[in-house]
């Protein structure tokens, strides 16, 4: 029973999709949504666009991995179904506010907030909030709704339409890819706020306790989820130097011995901002926030795990504290760090190789704090210019080869030389190349670090290969585990606590879901939600046109140099061999 707001004339429906199977009220009923209120060809910034914002039946419940919010809409970047997600308290905010999704139409007659509290939704002005970062309007939103009021916003940057603006909620966590932001800057919309603590409902509390108690016992036997729980966590890198080729490193142009400084876990003494409590009911606190000291905004410095290599080595940055500001400000202007990043590198190698002669130089940290608030608010030539992504700015400046982007999408910051599942995931996930809908090859070597997870990855037909192994037969691996997540992003559920590397195995997954929506939840169940959210996203990206699922050319063409993966580089013809084995696990034709 979505909520169907317009925007325009402020009216509010519910929508009875109670008596239609399959769709979990999340990402499903928000791709069947898109497809069927939006015709064909719709610009993403058009007042009939669609924006849909779900907990879903299980996101916001107070329970490990359940703390998923999704954002959907046409993305402005890719011009295909944009999906994000917001870990964090969002969900349970929502839910506390008497909703499960919400399908937001129409463009209001001036800058304004969407109300949902207790059940209701209505929509204020906002124009005193124009030109505000995100921290500062949930400031002043919690001040007039409460301290326990829940605000995903967007900053400058959503309202001045970049098409990668972010929405952040609860200042620290946000949905970060696909230019979200943007979308809602188009309908006038600067912020969502959720009010109420109405309890999420649970069919069988007992079950979901032995859930709760079994992740519990078993996060410190798990290494990741043990690295994700501790200080300084698994968004902050500490440690070695990682192999060549394995990180984006000056915009993946650099796959030697890149210099660049790795911090330790001391350089993150004295900068946490908070490190526990921040997804309700989970115990793992992964989401860290760090910000060095004198920034002008702290509590936005949330740190996801692509935020410090896009942001720091991608741009030739290793001071940790640069990188850490830069987080910060990101988000509080509603930047998405990966395509910032990613759009910032593709700057300074173009300035580099001199196509842009106002451009940054590598490693000027300065530099790129100047250009994200220029790049958030238009300002000058250059901010307007890549205010549109590297793609489109390559168009204009004749730079096509240097805009490492899929579909028009910057893609994450790990290499997919080293490891072609990923590479094959970012080139024909249908909504563009994202990391949190894949895991590293490197987790299902034969003899890797991570052998307990093998067992689990078998039951789905992922068998383990070694990781620079690029065939057929990774192709249907790929397929397979892409399914299983496209599963997780259906039910609202976090890759990151989930199979087959995390805690929650596969029975405790179908578990859950049976715990909590009262509907028994096998594991064709759960593969079949998975495939069918994928079928959907492929479908309209069919039907609109989306970009072809193929890589940056310099992943097929300029192998890695150095170190333990030289001369690592996806060949043309094994990877055709590899995508058209993934179309075929799918049911697609290429
Ligand atoms: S695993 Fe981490 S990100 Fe996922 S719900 Fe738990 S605390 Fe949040």
């Amino acid at each position: 029973m979505p909520f169907v707001v317009d925007l325009t004339d402020g009216s509010v429906e519910r929508e009875d999709r109670s008596a239609e199977t399959g769709h979990f009220g999340g990402s499903i009923l928000g791709l069947r949504l898109l497809t069927e209120r939006t015709p064909a060809g719709l610009d993403p910034y058009d007042p009939r666009a669609l924006l849909y914002v779900a907990a879903g039946i299980l996101g916001g419940v107070a329970a490990p991995g359940l703390a998923k919010a999704v954002f959907l809409a046409k993305s402005p970047l890719t011009g295909v179904a944009g999906e994000a997600h917001a870990l964090g308290p969002f969900a349970a905010g929502i839910r506390g506010a008497g909703a499960k999704a919400l399908a937001i139409t129409g463009r209001a007659q001036r800058l304004s907030y969407l109300l949902v509290e207790d059940g209701r939704i209505s929509v204020h002005p906002a124009e005193e909030l124009g030109g505000l970062g995100t921290a500062a309007t949930t400031d002043a939103l919690r001040a007039r709704h409460g301290e326990g009021a829940h605000v995903a916003a967007i900053g400058p940057a959503g309202e001045r339409l970049v098409r990668y603006a972010s929405v952040v909620t609860d200042y620290a966590y946000p949905a970060a890819r696909y230019g979200l932001g943007a979308v809602l800057g188009a309908k006038n919309l600067k912020a969502i706020v959720c009010v109420g603590d109405a309890p999420a409902a649970v069919a069988d509390p007992r079950a979901l306790a032995e859930i709760e108690a079994f992740y519990r016992a078993a996060m410190p036997r798990n290494a990741l989820a043990a690295w994700q729980h501790a200080g300084p966590g698994f968004g902050a890198w500490t440690g070695e130097p990682p192999a060549p080729g394995y990180l984006s490193v000056r915009n993946f142009s650099h796959t030697g011995d890149g210099g660049l400084r790795v911090p330790s876990p001391a350089d993150y003494d004295g900068l946490a901002v908070a490190t526990s409590g921040c997804c309700p009911g989970c115990p793992t606190d992964c989401l860290k926030t760090y910000a060095p000291l004198g920034v002008p905004e702290s509590r936005t410095g949330g740190l996801g795990q692509e935020a410090f290599a896009s942001l720091g080595w991608n741009l030739g940055v290793d001071d940790t504290g640069a990188v850490l500001a830069l987080n910060a400000l990101c988000n509080d202007l509603g930047l998405d760090q990966v395509s910032f990043g990613g759009t910032a590198a593709f700057a300074m190698e173009c300035a580099a190789r001199g196509l842009l002669t106002e451009g940054p130089s590598f490693g000027d940290a300065a530099a790129v704090t100047a250009l994200a608030r220029d790049v958030a608010t238009r300002s000058g030539a250059l901010g307007d210019l890549l205010a549109e992504g590297s793609a489109r700015a390559a168009g204009k400046l004749g730079a096509e080869p240097y805009a490492m982007t899929v579909k028009g999408a910057e893609v994450p910051c790990f290499d997919p030389r080293v490891q072609p599942g990923l590479g094959l995931g970012y080139a024909a996930a249908p909504g563009g190349p994202r990391y949190d809908a894949l895991e590293h090859d490197l987790d299902f070597e034969p003899g890797g670090a991570l052998a307990y997870c093998l067992p689990e990855a078998a039951r789905i037909g992922a068998e383990p290969a070694p990781v620079g192994l690029l065939d057929a037969g990774r192709g249907r691996r790929t397929a397979r585990l892409l399914r299983l997540w496209s599963a997780l992003d259906a039910w609202n559920i976090c890759l990151f606590a989930s199979s087959p590397t995390r805690p929650l195995t596969l029975d405790h997954l179908t578990a859950l879901v049976t715990a909590v929506s009262g509907a028994g939840c096998t594991l064709d169940d759960l593969l079949a939600a998975g495939a069918a959210r994928l079928d959907l996203m492929r479908a309209y990206a069919l039907r609109e046109g989306g970009g072809p699922d193929e890589l940056p050319a310099r992943f097929h063409d300029e192998p890695v140099t150095a170190g333990p993966y030289a001369g690592a580089r996806l060949a043309r013809e094994d990877f055709a061999r590899a995508l058209d084995a993934f179309h075929a696990e799918l049911g697609w034709r290429a």
